[in-house]
């Protein structure tokens, strides 16, 4: 596995790889953007990369304008030596590691997440934290220019606004969703798990409880979206809850859900904690 870590390098490197041994031209490549501290979650989205492509990129950058001020990016986990062994292990090709003065000059032009779906759910209570994920996401796919991109459907507002770009800008890249990956107990997988304490993980658990339920409603026939969300309510209290809410995969409410056309998406405050989780039916 090679470790690069300026833009220009990787650049380089992967327009060579073409030309090198071994390769027999027009590779194909998957690429997983992380900011690190990874787990299993992070490893299905490599192990689909490297199922769908013949060499596979996998970034770590813990992207500063996506936080707000106030947020974790000071105490976000690091584990550069565990993630570079875990890479390595699951057979990556290329681990960037950027700095932030490689991929951020000042007052530069950014991309700015559209209002009404980049404003609502998680862009509510964090507002411009999707212009800093699109536009570093914009950023790493110009840098890696990949066949093909990964990104977990945990985060559905994210991917959602990300197809979204792609479509846009008329990017020549394929958006791949992931399937969450969870705990035996059904806790979504998240770098931020670290934080919880074992009462504050016990409480989390009802976020998961919540979502089952949710379902069970759904194949007992309940297809009403405030019954089922005030269930989910009932379920998640006492816990400090962002939104709980039932869209279609265009991201609009629907009053019923609709199978086969449903997300619902839940976030919610655990001790200082914030965690998502969701829900395809
Ligand atoms: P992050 O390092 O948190 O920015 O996540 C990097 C990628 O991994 C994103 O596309 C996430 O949606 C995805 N991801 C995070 N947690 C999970 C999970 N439990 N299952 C599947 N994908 C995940």
């Amino acid at each position: 596995m090679k470790i690069i870590s300026t833009v220009r390098e990787l650049k380089e490197y992967l327009k060579n790889i073409n030309l090198s041994v071994g390769f027999q031209g027009n590779q194909s490549i998957g690429f997983v953007p992380t900011m690190g501290a990874l787990h299993e979650g992070h490893i299905s989205l490599i192990k689909k990369a490297k199922e769908q492509n013949d060499f596979v990129v996998v970034s770590i950058f813990l992207n500063p304008t996506q936080f707000l001020k106030g947020e974790d990016l000071d105490k976000y986990p690091k584990k550069e030596v565990a993630d570079t062994k875990l890479c390595k292990l699951s057979g990556v090709d290329v681990l960037f590691f950027p700095d932030v003065d490689d991929i951020y000059t000042k007052d530069e032009a950014s991309i700015l997440a559209p209002k009404a779906r980049g404003f609502v759910l998680e862009g509510e209570s964090r507002p411009g934290h999707f212009n800093g994920v699109l536009t570093v996401v914009m950023k790493l796919l110009n840098i890696v220019n990949p066949t093909r991109a990964y990104f977990g459907k945990k985060d559905a507002q994210q991917l959602n606004l990300i197809s979204l770009m792609v479509r846009d800008f008329f990017m020549d890249v394929e958006i791949v969703p992931v399937d969450t990956v969870r705990e035996k107990d059904g806790l979504a997988l998240s770098s931020r798990n670290a934080y919880l304490s074992k009462e504050e993980r016990e409480e989390a658990l009802k976020i998961a409880t919540s979502l089952r339920n949710a379902t069970a409603m759904v194949m007992r026939g309940v297809l009403d979206s405030k019954e089922i969300t005030s269930k989910m309510r009932e379920i998640l209290s006492p816990m400090h809850i962002f939104y709980v809410e039932i869209l279609n995969r265009e991201f609009n409410q629907i009053s019923h859900v609709e199978i086969g056309n449903t997300v619902i998406l839940v976030e919610v405050r655990v001790g200082t904690t914030r965690l998502l989780d969701n829900i395809w039916l």
